[in-house]
């Protein structure tokens, strides 16, 4: 039995011929009907993944102090957009802002505006951050142009479309969902022009690219150098630019196949970093570790102080929560920083 999505992507190809990966996933996860962000809050344990400020509250204070600090560097302006790009359930947020409670000029500076696709999505941010009055937005545009922005995004360009190559025959084929029996099927059509642009191969090699994400990137980094500000983009992905395929879809915890049920699972691929650094460009680009990022920020030492006041239970689970963010063999290798200054 074929879902609305699959026959809606059906007789899309039918009309115009195979879609390449981006162009699947971008109807996989943002139809307006029956996209994936749009149906359903997919996070916590109850539903598809999880992320860094659904494990541990102390993921959302550890970006308040770093929100503070390039605030202050900014000369601590008397009035800033503090913008958040997919900001989920708003949890990262709320923590951020609990965390610098006592900051009150950082506060009362703060415009609070969200960017935002899914409306469900958008409910729960409405929940947890009602008190401090943000304004959405469907992308970037909309967003202030007249004041410094301070602009975070934690697991938001990995969502953002990609496009994949394989290697074969001699040549750059790009990878295409067609329709064979009537299931989705991967095939494979010559690249054309954007072969010349992708490095040398051997046979079966794949090469993933995301003008989607590069370009929004540079879209950030142009803001930041006109209005002055801070960015910071955390994710899955590599620094080393290489080959592999990392198309990826997530339900319920678990791998499942990426052309099954569009719209009824995550669909991802690790962020070439690289490609973002070298957008953005060495002078105001800076690339880190999550565990290496988190730790210079002191999160050890708040696990010992929150540890402190907590039962033995919650210890563990700090404890429990600390490991998952910063260990090389958890999250804390696989997740790299990518900051941006203005
Ligand atoms: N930052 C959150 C959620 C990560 S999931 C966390 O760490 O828990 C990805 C988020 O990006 C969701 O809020 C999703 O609805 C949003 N999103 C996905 N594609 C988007 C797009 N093109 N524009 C704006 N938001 C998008």
């Amino acid at each position: 039995m074929s879902t609305p999505l699959e026959d809606f992507i059906k007789k899309q190809i039918q009309h115009s011929g195979p879609l390449d990966v981006g162009q699947f996933m971008n109807i996989a996860l943002g139809h307006p009907q029956h996209g994936y962000y749009m149906k359903q809050d997919p996070l916590g344990w109850d539903g598809d993944f999880t992320t860094a400020p659904e494990i541990s509250q102390m993921f959302g204070e550890m970006l308040g102090i770093w929100a503070a600090d390039a605030w202050t560097a900014l000369g601590a302006p008397s009035k800033f957009a503090l913008v958040e790009c997919g900001p989920g359930r708003g949890t990262l947020m709320k923590d951020l802002l609990r965390a610098l409670k006592k900051v009150e000029p950082f506060q009362t500076a703060a415009e609070l505006h969200l960017v935002e696709i899914s409306e469900a999505l958008k409910e729960r941010q409405e929940q947890n951050l009602s008190q401090y009055n943000p304004t959405w937005h469907k992308n970037l545009e909309s967003v202030p142009d007249d004041m410094p922005l301070i602009v975070i995004g934690n697991e938001f360009l990995d969502a953002l479309p990609f496009r994949q190559f394989i290697f074969e025959d001699g040549v750059w084929q790009e990878r295409v969902v067609g329709i064979e029996d009537d299931e989705l099927v991967f095939g494979l059509r010559p690249a054309g022009p954007l072969s010349k642009k992708l490095p040398k191969a051997d046979l079966g090699d794949v090469y993933e690219v995301s003008p989607a994400r590069e370009v929004f990137i540079k879209n950030v980094a142009d803001r930041l150098k006109a209005q002055k500000g801070a960015g910071i983009f955390i994710d899955y992905g590599y620094i080393n630019d290489g080959f592999g395929d990392t198309f990826q879809a997530v339900r319920g915890h678990e791998y499942v196949d990426v052309l099954k049920q569009p719209g009824d699972a995550d669909l991802t691929s690790h962020v070439d970093f690289s490609a973002l650094y070298k957008r953005v460009g060495k002078e105001h680009a800076q690339l880190t570790t999550q565990g290496d990022f988190l730790r210079s920020l002191g999160i050890v030492i708040r696990a010992q102080v929150l540890k402190k006041k907590a039962s033995q239970e919650q210890a563990r689970e700090l404890e429990r929560g600390l490991q998952r963010l910063i260990d090389l063999n958890e999250m804390g290798d696989l997740f790299k920083v990518l900051l941006i200054s203005g």
